[in-house]
Formats: structure tokens, sequence, C-alpha cells
């Protein structure tokens, strides 16, 4: 318990996880680039750190929730990265970010006898807040252990083997799972809508039948058919993951026919609403092209 917790990317998500482990009593130090990411925390007694290098000074284990593959990297083991700090001897990374980067920065950990765990998360902002989140996690199975109480905190820890990335993997799997689901159920939500079907009752029937998903159980009910388009996860980020999927999938000979449409229609998303805008947005898109 005397174990100084490090917290770095404080937005939507890490927000929320790092807010967890305030209440469970941690000390903790936090970093984010945006100052107002930092404040609120700072307010109920978290300490701030000036750089990712400075607050592994500080902390024994960081935990980090960024965007990018190329965050985590400058983050991780970049100039002023965690690797640089004296303290911390344990890196977490909650990102969705893809092996390679994972990988990378577990040798860089491994060869100065530290030690990084790639734990990303499915459940979004509401699992993050409740901390209910589902943490898939890879890396030395000692690490997991010993982190196990922490990660309990934000969710369910499930160990997903030895492999740096292994756990980077499964997650993109997920998330290419749960977009397909959103796009296709956009273009069969704008045919039954188009033919004069009221789409909460479709959800509704759905949901005990065989078609029921993650969007038809969740999305659209909460953000699609309210028109709130507030789900709480940005097309930029969608796009990055179902990308960093396809390329995947692509290096390692395995196609994805389906993977590649949810990619192009992220990325039209994307051009026609913003990058910033709720990933759910691919609705409005179909019903566009459907003329709903
Ligand atoms: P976000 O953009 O809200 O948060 C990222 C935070 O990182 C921001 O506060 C940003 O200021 C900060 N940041 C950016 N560059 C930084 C740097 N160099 N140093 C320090 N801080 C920096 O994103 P999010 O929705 O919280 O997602 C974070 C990660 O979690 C992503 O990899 C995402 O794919 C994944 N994820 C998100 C959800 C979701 O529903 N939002 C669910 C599961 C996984």
């Amino acid at each position: 318990a005397n174990e100084v917790l490090g917290f770095i990317g404080l937005g939507q998500m890490g927000s929320r996880m790092a807010s967890r482990l305030l209440d469970a009593g941690h000390a903790l130090v936090v970093f984010d680039t945006v100052e107002a990411c930092v404040a609120p925390l700072v307010a109920r007694g978290a300490r701030r750190a000036e750089s990712p290098a400075q607050l592994a000074d500080l902390a024994d284990t960081v935990l980090a929730s960024l965007p990018t593959p190329d965050i985590v990297r400058a983050v991780g083991i970049g100039p002023d990265g965690v690797l640089r700090g004296q303290r911390a001897r344990r890196f977490v990374d909650f990102s969705t970010t893809g092996p390679r980067v994972a990988q990378q920065v577990a040798a860089a950990f491994a060869e100065r006898g530290r030690a990084s765990i790639d734990a990303p998360v499915s459940g979004g902002i509401t699992g993050a807040e409740k901390g209910t989140l589902a943490i898939m996690v890879s890396g030395p199975r000692a690490e997991f252990d010993a982190l196990e109480p922490v990660l309990r905190l934000v969710g369910k820890p499930f160990f997903c083997g030895e492999g740096a990335g292994q756990a980077q993997v499964l997650k993109l799997c997920n998330n290419l799972l749960a977009a397909a689901a959103l796009a296709v159920t956009s273009e069969a939500l704008a045919m039954g809508v188009k033919a004069g079907l009221d789409p909460s009752l479709m959800c509704e029937v759905i949901n005990s039948s065989s078609g029921r998903n993650s969007a038809t159980q969740d999305k659209f009910p909460r953000a699609v058919i309210p028109r709130t388009f507030d789900f709480g996860f940005t097309t930029a980020l969608s796009l990055k993951d179902v990308g960093l999927c396809v390329d995947e999938a692509g290096a390692m000979g395995v196609p994805m026919v389906v993977g590649s449409a949810v990619r192009q229609m992220l990325a039209v998303t994307s051009a026609t609403f913003g990058p910033e805008s709720d990933f759910t947005s691919v609705a409005k898109l179909v019903e566009g092209w459907a003329g709903v």
C-alpha cells in the first residue's frame, strides 16, 4: 500500500481510472499534456509531474492511457519518457496501440531490468467510471500477479500470455468486432427505418433474436436512436484500432475482407463528421446514403 502509482494520459478513460485509484487511497502522481485534464485530479489530492520521466522519478508503477502508438512509444521509451525515470520498475499500458509498440517498449524495459505490461481495456467510459473494464494483460506472469490488486480497482483482469503484445492482438480483434457490429447494424437499421419500422422496436426484437450484438444492445439504444451520438469513443480512435487490426492481419497473412470495408466506412465517417465525432456517427453516414 506504500507503493506510489503514476498515471499518464488523463482523457476520457484515464481520468476515470485514475480517479478510482485515488478513491481507493493510493498515492498518485499524474501527467497529461493538457492542463485541464490534470487540475481536477490535483484538486483531489494527486501530485502533478511535469514530464513522464519526472513522474517515473516519483512513482513505483506507471500506468498510461494514451491515444496512439507513437505517443505510447514516446511516453514510454522516448527522450523524456518513463524509462528515463529512476524509481519506476513497471510500466502498464492500458492504451489500444497494437502489438508492435508493446513489443518495442517491453524489449526496451527488459533491457534495463524493468517490466512493461500491455493491458488494453474494453468497456468504455462507463466501465472506466464503474471499475468494470475487461483488462487484457500480457507480459511476465509474476508482474501480472504483483499488479492484480491494482488492476482489480479498475476492472477484471484476464491474463492473455507471456508474449508482449498478445493482449494487444486480442484487443484489436475485439474492437474489430465492435466496429463491424456498429457498421453492419447501421445498414440493417437504415433499411428497416426506410421500410417504416421503428428503430427501438427493431433493437428490442433483434436483442431477443440471433442478430443481437453490442450495437443493438447498447450503442443504438444509448447514442443513435436518441440522436445524441455521445457514446464516448471518437471516430479517430476507432479508425486507429481497425486500421491497426487490418494492418497487423495483413502482415500476418490473415485476409480481412469485412475488416477492410469497416475501416473505409470509419475513414469516410471521419472525413464527413470529423475525427473527433463519436464513432456512432457511422450510422448517420449510412442513413445519408440510404436517404432516410
Ligand atoms: P482521450 O483522447 O480522451 O485521452 C488521451 C489523453 O492522453 C488526453 O487527455 C491527452 O491530452 C493525453 N495525451 C496525449 N498525448 C500525450 C502525451 N504525449 N503525454 C501525456 N498525455 C498525453 O482518449 P481515451 O478515449 O481516453 O482513450 C485512451 C486510450 O484508451 C486509447 O488508446 C483508446 O483506444 C483506448 N480505449 C478507449 C475507450 C473509450 O471508450 N474511450 C475504450 C477502450 C480503450
